[in-house]
């Protein structure tokens, strides 16, 4: 490898780690620094709230390479280290180690983090959240001992969790703001669905309150204060409230920031040598004609590889249709397509919602907007497509299990 100003990676996660595959894959024989501040080397992080944390899949199972992949590649691997600055006009990164790094080209993949609850006694042990595999490792431990859980916030990683405790016998109970579990992402016809499947698990739903403190004794958590006085009792609080971009290096170098790092289709930020990928980045996406961050595992698997593309000098327009998965219980779902709140005007079943095996589309002005299929396989990419053709459908016709997907597109 040659002395020439590397490729430097903030962030050593699955959006850091396909980005540096890609660079080896496309032929690039410079210097590439892959830095984080994890000491674990890439992960992907579904399991922490699936089969990891129900103890179905081991440890190895959630790494993005083999261990020895970084080396035979000649990606210096940096763990356990902060990026704690960006100089663009210097070319150069700074890390909470003293090391100043030149870059030739920089990828920002620094991700996410958990929204924390500002509620009094929201630093009691016992309240915890959900982000890295030691949070899983520790929600797993306190699910084998508790007898009661709190689950604040019915967003994907909440529900997840509770599905989580329920299968290891413990009670749960959700505490929501809004009227439904996941309102904002689904609408309120397909959240109504998320909802009955928790309370056929069993766990107690509780819409429309607002925590107003958590309640502890001795330093730990006991249970949750409601907004209007009441209590819910909870051995182990889990906090999902969200999640925020990380983007304070971005802001530090003054780099356009706004819902996340702001690029353009390539991946490029408002630096010409600066780029952004993965949770972090807030990408303009040419299907949509419009900037959106996306914070899922597709998203953070292939923007890096396109972002990587764009580094090495490649056209790129990243336009992919938006992806994500869940699984709950005896649920699994796939859903692809954007849709903001308000943004669709009708929901179209297909299947049996009462059973769990159906596919759900929003429209807008006739037009597929997004869909997801619950239980049932081997359809996604037909929804892709008819998302990509913004073509308008007959609803009967796509109500009807009968009628192909494809037929949508290719008639
Ligand atoms: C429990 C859980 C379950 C999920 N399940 C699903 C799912 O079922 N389906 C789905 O589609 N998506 C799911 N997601 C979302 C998906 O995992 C994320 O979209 C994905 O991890 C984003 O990857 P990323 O590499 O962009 O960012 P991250 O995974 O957030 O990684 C960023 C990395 O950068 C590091 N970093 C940040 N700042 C610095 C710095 N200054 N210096 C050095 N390092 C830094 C961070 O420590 C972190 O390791 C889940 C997420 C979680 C937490």
């Amino acid at each position: 490898m040659n002395d020439s100003p590397a490729y430097v990676v903030a962030g050593a996660s699955l959006a850091g780690a396909k980005a540096a595959e890609t660079l080896r894959q496309e032929g690039f024989e410079h210097p590439i620094v892959l830095i984080g501040e994890e000491t674990e080397r890439p992960y992907e992080r579904p399991p922490l709230s699936k089969d990891y944390l129900l103890g179905k899949a081991e440890r190895d199972a959630i790494y993005v390479h083999p261990q020895d992949w970084y080396a035979e590649h000649e990606v210096d691997l940096r763990l356990g280290v902060r990026v704690t600055g960006v100089d663009p006009a210097a070319h150069q990164v700074r890390l909470a180690d003293g090391t100043q790094l030149g870059y030739a080209k920089l990828l920002l993949a620094t991700g996410s983090s958990p929204r924390r609850l500002t509620v009094p006694g929201g630093d009691l042990d016992g309240v915890l959240y959900l982000r890295r595999v030691a949070d899983s490792d520790q929600i797993k431990a306190a699910l084998a001992t508790a007898s009661r859980v709190v689950v604040i916030g019915a967003g994907w990683i909440g529900l997840e969790t509770a599905a989580a405790a329920r299968a290891a016998g413990v009670d749960v109970t959700i505490l929501e703001m809004a009227e439904l579990p996941l309102l904002r992402v689904l609408g309120r016809e397909v959240a109504q669905v998320f909802a009955g499947l928790h309370r056929d698990h069993g766990v107690d739903l509780r819409f429309g309150v607002q925590v107003a403190e958590i309640t502890g004794a001795g330093g730990r958590a006991s249970g949750v204060r409601l907004g209007d006085g009441s209590q819910v009792p909870g051995d182990v609080i889990i906090v999902g409230v969200g999640i925020t971009p990380n983007t304070h290096l971005a802001e530090e170098a003054g780099l356009e920031v706004g819902n996340g790092v702001v690029v353009d289709a390539g991946l490029r930020s408002s630096d010409p040598d600066v780029y952004a990928a993965g949770d972090v980045a807030c990408a303009y996406h040419p299907g949509l004609g419009r900037h959106i961050r996306v914070e899922h595992w597709a998203n953070a698997l292939n923007q890096p590889q396109a972002a990587a593309r764009a580094m090495l000098g490649h056209e790129v327009a990243y336009d992919r249709v938006p992806y994500f998965f869940s699984d709950q219980y005896d649920l699994g779902m796939e859903y692809a397509g954007y849709v903001e709140p308000g943004g669709y005007d009708q929901v179209v079943f297909r299947g049996d919602v009462a059973r769990r095996e159906f596919v759900a589309f929003w429209l807008a002005d006739g037009r597929v907007q997004a869909g997801m299929n619950v239980n049932v396989w081997d359809v996604n990419a037909a929804i892709q497509d008819l998302v990509r053709s913004g073509r308008t459908v007959d609803t009967d016709r796509l109500a009807d299990p009968g009628v192909p997907l494809e037929s949508f597109v290719d008639g």
